[in-house]
């Protein structure tokens, strides 16, 4: 058994002061305070100072990282970019696909099922990477007028038999799906995937309010990186912003890097969703934690510069990491640390359908971090197992 103990915790929900973090074969026995509880004869130490622990963070859309992109990446390609994510905190994500040819689509597709199967099989190896959790299919069923840098002539209009070649290919390990509702045949399409357990997604969409209340009736319950790519907020038509911005049953997304959103709009949107129903993700392409230059998101070129992503004047993801976005938040929207975290952590994972995962308590994953008080990761920990890098770290 091990004991770890820090000046404070984040569960998220609750602060723990003098907190005490028992962990025993990959899983946390017990989350409490070590005023209430001496530390057991038994149990190594591990003491992490001024450290602050919260749980590790879930990223559900990212498309790479490391200069890797999912959808090429090889497992190797693929463990540089858990390698990446784990040094700014994330523990579990969900590759995120771009639209492609279907050949490319449905190879990236197998390719990343194998990843999350092996990662599945062999835990004690996987103590310094994020673990993928489940895939994010971000496209075909995308709107031509927000497709965003999507490529065109590979958007398809949604249907049983082209989603369910996609779950096939998959191995049913799709989780999340972003689709725009006002296509013809997205409706049945949504209806189905939630219907398989997928967090129907609403984003690269032109829609209407009340074709997003009809997505929203099928089945859909989260929106793709809000206000980005979608038909911008009016007053007289309020559209599909309108609806994801009002309706307590959706939760949304967005990128926190102050480029894709002005911090007023940050605010705004933080104010409407609030504490339980707002999630940050990165959108993060490979070039993510590489200098600038010229970087593919899929079949897609990307020139990079000042950290800031362009192919064809449009914005084509990101080079954020999720312990950034945290931080802005905090600068952006005033929240404090304990809050913001609840954005990368609780509420992605409760988006995602994960149990055990996004909160620190008994009978949850022993995936955490240590923050500085200001946010900064010092360390990564993986089913409790304290890495060289992480020891390293340490105090
Ligand atoms: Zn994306």
């Amino acid at each position: 058994m091990i004991a770890f103990t820090a000046n404070c915790l984040y569960t998220p929900l609750e602060c723990v002061e003098q907190p005490l973090l028992l962990v025993e074969d990959r899983v946390i026995v017990e989350c409490g305070s070590r005023t209430s509880r001496p530390i057991p004869h038994d149990a190594r130490v591990v003491d992490f100072g001024d450290g602050i622990l919260a749980p590790g963070f879930v990223d559900i859309h990212i498309h790479g990282g490391a200069g890797q992109d999912v959808m090429q990446a090889d497992s190797s390609g693929l463990a540089a970019v858990e390698q990446l994510l784990f040094k700014h905190g994330v523990t579990s994500y969900f590759p995120t696909t771009v639209t492609a040819p279907l050949d490319q689509t449905w190879s990236a597709l197998d390719r990343l099922a194998n990843a999350i199967e092996s990662a599945s099989r062999d835990d004690d190896s996987r103590t310094d990477r994020a673990q993928p959790l489940g895939i994010h299919l971000e496209g075909p069923f995308l709107s031509h007028v927000r497709r965003g840098v999507h490529p065109p002539e590979d958007l398809l209009l949604p249907t049983l038999p082209t989603f369910d070649r996609f779950w096939q290919a998959a191995r049913g390990h799709i989780r999340f799906m972003t689709i725009a509702p006002e296509l013809e045949g997205a409706r049945e399409v949504i209806a189905d995937a939630a219907r398989r357990g997928v967090c129907v997604s609403l984003g690269h969409s032109d829609a209407d309010l009340n074709s997003t209340r009809a997505a929203v009736a099928a089945g859909a319950r989260h929106a793709t990186h809000t206000f980005n790519a979608m038909r911008p907020l009016d007053h007289r038509a309020p559209g599909i912003i309108g609806e994801v911005l009002t309706d307590s049953r959706l939760s949304a997304d967005i990128v926190v890097d102050g480029i894709h959103l002005d911090p007023a709009i940050v605010e705004l949107f933080l104010k409407a969703k609030g504490p339980d129903a707002a999630v940050l993700i990165t959108d993060a392409m490979s070039a993510t934690g590489m200098p600038d230059g010229r970087y593919r998101l899929g079949t897609i070129e990307v020139e990079v510069k000042d950290g800031r992503c362009l192919a064809d004047g449009k914005l084509a993801g990101s080079v954020l990491t999720l312990d950034r976005a945290v931080r802005n938040v905090m600068q952006f929207a005033h929240w404090d640390l304990q809050q913001a975290l609840r954005l990368a952590t609780l509420n992605p994972a409760r988006v995602a359908g994960l149990a055990n995962r996004g909160k620190l308590e008994a009978g949850a994953e022993a995936d955490f971090v240590v923050l500085s008080p200001r946010g900064e990761v010092r360390n990564t920990i993986i089913r409790g197992e304290l890495t060289e890098a992480a020891s390293r770290h340490r105090g």
